[in-house]
């Protein structure tokens, strides 16, 4: 399995993070794609990376801290740095005004299409506007990181050849839309990804996530599927590699 979308430089795991990342790899995972979405943690996330072989790194810029774009284009040129975001626009938290949100989204995209990157997207209550904006990139490829959207949306990002990232909520009781997008999304098309420390599955509510815990995403997958797990977790980690060239 591989978790293509955590935050390990996340400050709740400053005291345990050499074990978590053991753990990770000690139960089935082969590859971690660590997300680095803040200036501040850049060059730290470059670190992290560059002493784990099997830990690759995205950078960009999130929505909610999009008053703090830099240009992080000289990061691209390592081979360690697999994907830009994650990017996009939060209308639900909606910290930033639209206008620069959109603005920096942007830039973003003109980098990753500069680099011949792929893109890692943070989409909220922002679905309409994302996908204008990603229809006007025909050869920017990516995933939709924690889907959750309508399965209307879905088969529109679908078309425009974006991956769809299931995680954690898809175990939720109440995650019913959800469940009816895994339905309708190929296996071919899904990455799973925890976002640790956030979003953790359903046994763990109200704990911090891990990225040990992917395996529940992929039971809760292999369910609805009708599909065994392992066939989850080789559809999956193929569809990694072949997006972000790990
Ligand atoms: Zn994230």
């Amino acid at each position: 399995m591989i978790d293509t979308h955590c935050h390990l430089l996340d400050g709740s795991f400053d005291n345990d993070r050499k074990k978590v990342i053991e753990r990770a790899f000690s139960e089935g995972i082969t590859k971690i794609i660590e997300i680095s979405c803040e200036p501040v943690i850049w060059q730290r996330s470059l670190f992290l990376c560059e002493n784990h072989k099997n830990i690759f790194c995205a950078i960009g810029i999130h929505p909610n801290d999009a008053d703090k774009f830099v240009d992080f284009s000289n990061f691209l040129t390592n081979e360690k740095i697999v994907a830009v975001g994650e990017c996009g626009l939060d209308y639900y938290r909606n910290r930033i005004d639209k206008e620069t949100q959109i603005a920096v989204f942007e830039k973003q995209l003109e980098i990753a299409e500069k680099f011949k990157k792929p893109v890692i997207i943070h989409c909220r209550q922002a679905e309409e506007d994302a996908y204008k904006i990603l229809d006007g990139h025909k050869n920017i490829k990516g995933v939709i990181h924690c889907f959750s959207s309508t399965v209307e949306f879905a088969e529109k990002f679908l078309q425009l050849g974006f991956y769809i990232g299931i995680d954690g909520p898809v175990t939720y009781p109440n995650a019913k839309v959800l469940r009816e997008v895994v339905k309708i999304v190929p296996v071919e098309k899904m990455l799973l990804e925890t976002d640790s420390p956030y979003l953790p599955p359903q046994d763990f509510r109200g704990k911090r996530n891990e990225p040990s815990y992917i395996k529940f995403i992929a039971e809760k997958i292999a369910e609805i599927k009708n599909m065994p797990v392992s066939e989850i977790s080789r559809i999956t980690a193929d569809n990694a590699k072949n997006l972000f060239g790990i």
